[in-house]
């Protein structure tokens, strides 16, 4: 039998562990499937800060979540055995520094076979992540949901930054091109051209706008098509929702998506090689209501359930 989150019947969910989901804490991935992990980092962060509280939070309004999906019958604690296994230390100090333990924690989780499943965390540890499961994969497809398309050069003369990770995978080769999806982009930039730049690159960007009032399942449908049977990582700014849902975040952008959207988009990638997932810049000190975080444990939940090897009922 894997790994089961402990059940509100057994412990009150207000009490119990602070794990996701109260799923067992482990030490490291060694026999599991899935390893979730808090990535507890704001450095990265240009405007308001306080994402390094966002595993912390993530984990708390995740108490709630029960296993069975009854919107689509996934059942992932039935196959999947999973377990958190902490937070990576970085070094509060030094993003840099930061970056390279993140890397080496990946490729020790990478290396004992489990399935990374991410709590932020500022956007910069997707980069890190990214290098450690090329090493493992080859380069990889990403959809990469987000208000923000990530790609500056530098920021403040600064090459590593919560807004520069997908310039930095597309020039180290981790990515293919032709098969990353940036979803959601939109608000204000610096050039009229900030999104095109990207789309040079192969990049397929699909701004909020042309998406609004649509179901994103047709987009869905288009996305998993075109990358096919490609090793894909899905990395997911809660930012890329609409701060009427998502408020507690550290760079928000009016006219995002919907919460329903963001579930159709993540049912519809199910049958995709998934091979990792993040939901990154939940910033509790912006998120009174806690909502913010219980969206973004809620939408790791979903990603956790469209996994290769998730049964359904
Ligand atoms: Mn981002
Ligand atoms: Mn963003």
């Amino acid at each position: 039998m894997p790994n089961q989150p402990l059940g509100g019947n057994e412990m009150p969910r207000f009490g119990g562990p602070n794990t996701f989901m109260r799923l067992p804490a482990a030490e490291t991935a060694q026999g599991l499937d899935v390893a979730f992990v808090g990535v507890p980092m704001d450095i990265g962060a240009s405007w308001r800060a306080g994402t390094r509280f966002g595993p912390k939070s993530i984990r708390a309004e995740s108490a709630m979540i029960r296993p069975y999906n009854m919107g689509t019958g996934a059942a992932p604690f039935d196959s999947l055995n999973c377990a958190d296994i902490g937070d990576v230390p970085i070094n509060t100090f030094d993003l840099k520094d930061s970056v390279r333990r993140i890397a080496d924690f990946y490729r020790g989780v990478l290396g004992q076979g489990a399935i990374p499943m991410t709590m932020g965390g500022d956007h910069t540890l997707t980069y890190p992540i990214l290098q450690a499961i090329a090493e493992k994969h080859g380069p990889v497809a990403l959809i990469h949901v987000d208000a923000h398309a990530d790609i500056n050069d530098h920021m403040f003369g600064e090459s590593i930054a919560h807004g520069t990770p997908f310039r930095r995978a597309h020039e180290e080769g981790l990515l293919i091109d032709s098969k990353v999806w940036q979803i959601g982009l939109r608000g204000t930039g610096y050039a009229a051209g900030d999104f095109d730049e990207a789309r040079g690159w192969g990049f397929n960007v699909r701004q909020a706008e042309t998406l609004w009032h649509k179901s994103l399942a047709p987009l869905a449908e288009e996305v998993k098509a075109q990358i096919g049977d490609a090793p894909v990582y899905i990395t997911y700014d809660i930012d890329s929702l609409d701060p009427a849902y998502a408020p507690g975040t550290g760079t928000p952008e009016i006219g995002g998506l919907t919460t329903p959207q963001a579930l159709e988009l993540i049912w519809g990638l199910r049958g995709l090689n998934i091979v990792g997932c993040d939901l990154v810049e939940v910033s509790p000190p912006y998120d009174p209501s806690g909502n913010t975080a219980l969206t973004g444990a809620n939408l790791l939940y979903e990603m956790l359930c469209i996994l290769p090897g998730v049964d359904y009922r």
